[in-house]
């Protein structure tokens, strides 16, 4: 039987790290994937192929909406290839999901592949198939991520009630895409979708879209995908989805208990992931799992039993791909005999619509809810020379900083490329930069980053200069 001194299980963003840390560290590794491709929902059915998808869509949506307005004229009509766009999404995965193979092969990680139980607490059963596998490990990381999550009475077809899965493997653009839940997932997805062509629809549950970040980026980018055509219904509880056809209908009841039906050809229900744990027999480990589905973990990431470690979606916390992976470097170092540690404040979170969202730190309603004494500096994107040049206008950028100290709180952004400007804020808060730190530092001209520097002027003594 093979003996390593740590198995990983799941091989996302949360359990291919956590192996290359711990092979670093001069750790025998083994990682244990049930489907044939590595990568997790990452790289294979998240991030990776909706960005892919983002990207091709923005440059549909340019070509039809903009090129025009820059003086670019193209002779006869410009033609979807939808088929064409999805092979290649389809390939950036291939070429993203073999880099990880590569990287187990350079850094002597063995790969199983199958699914991964616990036969006790040091012992996992490998099976693929008919054939069986047993391996020894003295640690194991669990990294089995997430799957969507639904509403009891939604039944997904997969078909034309569809999840993120699905929806990023169509074979044809929808004529009318109903979308339940205004986060993340539903956002992107809506609005590639709606740049092919699709009327779009979104009905959420809340009073607001990403529900989760500063409520003025709720309202911002809600204003941005409306002028997209994008159509939103707030404050809405669906109640039931049916289908008769290629008909689907959503019925749901508005704020003042009406009921209300939209009707689509295809629904994709966003309404969140739950953790994945099916299959793992975690119970033969004696490893607790939550009502919810989660396991449990203290501060160090172990759960109840001493040499099992869990890191990524499975466990509480922002379901991100960075968030997984940084969990899984603190787990290899901790076995390792290492004391590091993670500052979950500072995980940024990030919406892939055009505008970009991105936030790190309290957003301005968690300050008034602690009693926070703060500054606030805002600057709008569209006071940038950069933005004109681009004709990106949208958004804004928003600095909370202590009233006191004036310690950069919180960052809020919204407009081109915030995704990743939004990494500046997050270098400013890890060494407590104030707003004043930001404000006297030199931001090329003309970019984006500019917005940053003049929120920070905004927030230190309310002397912005280009507005
Ligand atoms: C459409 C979409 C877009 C997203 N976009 C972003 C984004 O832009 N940025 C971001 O940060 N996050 C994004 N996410 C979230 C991100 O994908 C997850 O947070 C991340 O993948 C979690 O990583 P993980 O390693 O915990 O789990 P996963 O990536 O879910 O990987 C778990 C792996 O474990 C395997 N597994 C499970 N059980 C077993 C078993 N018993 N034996 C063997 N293998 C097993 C699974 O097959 C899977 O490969 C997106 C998600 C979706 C759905």
């Amino acid at each position: 039987m093979a003996k390593y001194d740590v198995a990983v299980i799941g091989s996302g963003p949360g359990g291919y790290v956590a192996a290359i840390r711990c092979a670093q560290l001069g750790l025998k590794t083994a990682i244990i994937e049930k489907y044939d491709v590595m990568g997790g929902t990452c790289l294979n059915v998240g991030c990776i192929p909706s960005k892919a998808l983002l990207d091709s869509s923005h440059h549909y949506e340019d070509a039809i909406k903009h090129f025009e307005e820059h003086g670019i004229e193209i002779p006869g009509d410009i033609k979807l290839n939808f088929k064409k766009m999805i092979e290649r999404k389809a390939s950036v995965v291939d070429q993203t999901t073999k880099g990880i193979a590569f990287l187990m092969d350079k850094n002597k990680v063995d790969v199983f592949t199958g699914m991964g139980a616990f036969k006790d607490a040091t012992h996992i059963e490998i099976t693929n198939g008919k054939k069986k596998d047993t391996i020894e490990a003295k640690n194991t990381i669990i990294a089995t991520g997430s799957k969507p999550s639904t509403l009891p009475f939604i039944k997904l077809d997969k078909d034309r009630v569809i999840t993120s899965t699905e929806a990023l493997s169509l074979k044809e653009v929808p004529k009318h895409l109903l979308v339940i839940g205004g986060g993340v997932i539903g956002l992107e997805l809506g609005q590639v979708y709606r740049r092919l062509g699709a009327e779009v629809t979104v009905i959420e549950y809340l009073d607001r879209i990403i529900p989760t970040m500063d409520a003025a980026q709720s309202k911002e980018l809600m204003k941005a995908m409306k002028k997209q055509g994008v159509k939103f219904n707030l404050s809405h509880k669906v109640s039931a989805v049916s289908k008769k056809g290629k008909e689907i209908t959503v019925t749901a009841t508005d704020k003042k208990d009406k009921e209300v039906t939209f009707k689509g050809d295809y629904c994709l229900v966003s309404v969140g992931r739950k953790p994945y744990t099916d299959g793992l027999k975690a119970e033969n480990a004696g490893v607790k799992i939550t009502e919810r589905g989660m396991i449990d973990v203290n501060d160090h990431l172990q759960t109840n039993i001493k040499n099992i470690y869990a890191i990524g979606d499975v466990v509480r916390g922002a379901m991100l791909a960075h968030k997984a992976s940084e969990e899984g470097t603190m787990v290899a170092e901790i076995i390792a005999g290492q004391k590091p540690h993670i500052n979950y404040n500072l995980i940024p979170g990030v919406v892939y619509t055009w505008p970009e969202v991105a936030s790190v730190g309290k957003t301005e309603e968690q300050l008034k809810e602690g009693n926070v004494e703060y500054k606030s500096g805002q600057f709008p994107m569209r006071a940038l020379g950069r933005s004109r040049a681009s004709g990106d206008l949208d958004g804004f950028v928003k600095i909370l900083s202590d009233k006191e100290t004036d310690e950069v709180l919180g960052v809020h952004m919204v407009g081109a490329r915030v995704a990743d400007l939004i990494a500046e804020a997050v270098v400013a808060m890890e060494y407590r930069a104030s707003a004043e730190d930001i404000a006297r530092m030199s931001h090329a001209h003309p970019t984006y980053a500019e917005a940053v520097k003049e929120a920070a002027l905004a927030a230190t003594e309310n002397r912005p200069i280009h507005i």
